[in-house]
């Protein structure tokens, strides 16, 4: 089923994850490989190339390698901040949010239940209040039930989940988030960017 088309006069936030999504996800931390952020930079453009009214593109994404000792905490968040905020000015995304925190961090410092960590939706929060996106249309992209259900819980009107074998691995949702047959998304095999933007209106 087609959903409804989104009018022409309201403007579009999308909310994209990065690992899994952007890139292969190989674990933590590769969000600083170079070909990795190439790879999100080129998506970023072409999603937006898409859209006759270039929407709004958040960064929404959990960032554990410092939590877990990959790298040293200043130095992660640093190159993370310095790679983020350079796609910000070439005006590719229009902000973003990270959560650096893990409940069972080794780093004792970001060792938090984060209520801006994905699945919870305190990094949406974030992003609209700061933007002001209260009235805008809002999408969530994400590979995994957690995105989906930050999405869910902050009433984003349309998910897709990218389809991978650990998408719908319901362990990495806490049990009382309910079932997942519950909530509304739309399931996109993985690299089908094209399906995605066959929701847009031109
Ligand atoms: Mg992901
Ligand atoms: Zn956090």
């Amino acid at each position: 089923m087609k959903p409804p088309r989104i009018d022409k006069g309201i403007s579009l936030s999308i909310f994209i994850d990065l690992d899994g999504t952007l890139w292969e996800d190989f674990g933590p931390g590769h969000i600083l490989d170079y070909h990795a952020q190439k790879e999100a930079l080129n998506k970023l453009v072409e999603i937006s190339l898409h859209f006759k009214k270039t929407p709004k593109l958040f960064i929404l994404t959990n960032q554990t390698a410092a939590a877990r000792k990959i790298y040293f905490y200043p130095l992660f968040w640093f190159k993370v901040t310095l790679f983020l905020s350079s796609l910000k000015l070439k005006k590719i995304i229009a902000g973003f949010y990270v959560c650096y925190h893990h409940p069972n961090a080794e780093f004792t410092l970001l060792r938090k239940n984060c209520s801006c960590r994905k699945p919870l939706p305190g990094g949406i929060y974030k992003i609209i209040t700061k933007y002001n996106l209260e009235s805008s249309s809002k999408w969530v992209i994400g590979d995994r039930i957690t995105d989906i259900l930050a999405g869910e819980l902050a009433g984003i009107e349309r998910k897709f989940l990218i389809f991978r074998k650990e998408s719908l691995d319901m362990n990495q949702a806490p049990k009382d988030f309910g079932d997942f047959k519950n909530y509304s998304c739309t399931f996109l095999p993985i690299n089908c960017w094209d399906e995605i933007l066959e929701y847009i209106d031109d």
